[in-house]
């Protein structure tokens, strides 16, 4: 039996269902665990499916959580999208059911659960919740609730469309959400729009970008910086993707420091696997998208030496 039939026949065995995601929430983590939410609950009516995790106001346009109490886990079966590694899932009783399951598309360095699902090949774990849904087509329903919050998923991972993960099929996958009533126009909007202390943000973020000369870039923000935008570390998500639009720039990190003063590492990049290197740094990821932790300065400027070399070795085709 494939895992995708594997999930399904204990998703039929199980009444209750409670759904998690990965803490720091983007619109894929909410939009698969949401989107599956609403599957199951369209598909199994008389089933109790929760989706748990840290309400986030700003993603209600896609769906809210439950209030869950611990004897929800007695008997239950927990699914964990798109989180890569246990101490990332955001509702600490994940394992207080009595089955866990993975299903996410980051590379499966952290294994956990006793079923897993991983394609890193997908653009995002949205797209993998629908491809389960239309592998059990005739037995699954999709609903506009559901169709709408994958396709938001989707968008986000795939920065609207303009990331390498971007396939065909990612392409198919988000015509047929539209064509179950997703609103893509909407949705692009919602994670389009910025406030204007991320907008000033951004200004600052181009104007102190240093560049060296492979294309290596980088950005460290304080948090008294931050406090001057009036910004803590979640309004860092609207300009991480910043320096990838200078031509000169092939891979960049940002620095976010935290209140403990030690730093959260985002990476990104074009096209050499950065992963790698947040995974010497107790991190991990994608190869184009990453995080880690640096303690300090000095862990700073290792980091950027790894990735300054990495571009040296990229451009010496190494
Ligand atoms: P971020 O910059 O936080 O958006 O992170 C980009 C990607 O890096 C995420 O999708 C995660 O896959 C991964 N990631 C971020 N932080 C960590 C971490 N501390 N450990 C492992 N992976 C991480």
């Amino acid at each position: 039996m494939d895992l995708q039939s594997q999930i399904l026949t204990q998703i039929k065995k199980y009444q209750k269902i409670v759904i998690h995601r990965h803490q720091r929430p983007d619109p894929d983590a909410i939009g698969s665990q949401i989107g599956l939410a609403e599957i199951l609950k369209a598909s199994f009516p008389y089933k109790e499916i929760m989706v748990v995790g840290k309400q986030i106001d700003g993603f209600n346009w896609i769906g809210k959580m439950d209030e869950v109490d611990n004897d929800a886990f007695n008997d239950a079966l927990v699914i964990v999208t798109d989180t890569a590694n246990a101490p990332r899932i955001d509702d600490r009783r994940f394992d207080q059911g009595d089955q866990l399951i993975k299903i996410d598309h980051h590379p499966n360095d952290e294994p956990f659960g006793d079923i897993m699902w991983v394609s890193t090949m997908a653009s995002s774990s949205s797209e993998l919740i629908y491809d389960f849904y239309a592998q059990f087509k005739d037995q699954l329903e999709l609903s506009q609730v559901a169709a709408h919050a994958l396709l938001a998923g989707i968008i986000g991972d795939t920065g609207r469309f303009l990331y390498p993960a971007t396939t065909p099929h990612t392409m198919q996958v988000a015509a047929h959400l539209m064509e179950a009533g997703a609103d893509g126009a909407a949705i692009g909007q919602h994670e389009n729009e910025i406030t204007l202390p991320v907008a000033r943000l951004s200004a600052y973020v181009y104007e102190h970008l240093t560049v060296l000369d492979h294309g290596a870039a980088y950005l460290v923000l304080t948090n008294e910086i931050l406090r001057s935008f009036n910004l803590g570390d979640a309004g860092t998500a609207g300009i991480v993707s910043i320096p990838g639009r200078l031509k000169s720039v092939v891979s960049w990190v940002i620095f976010v420091q935290q209140d403990d003063d030690t730093y959260r590492v985002r990476m990104r990049s074009k096209g050499a696997a950065i992963n790698e290197i947040a995974k010497l740094h107790d991190g991990g990821g994608h190869p184009l998208a990453s995080g880690a932790k640096a303690k300090d300065e000095q862990e700073i400027k290792e980091i950027i030496a790894q990735l300054d070399q990495l571009t040296i070795d990229t451009a010496k085709g190494e």
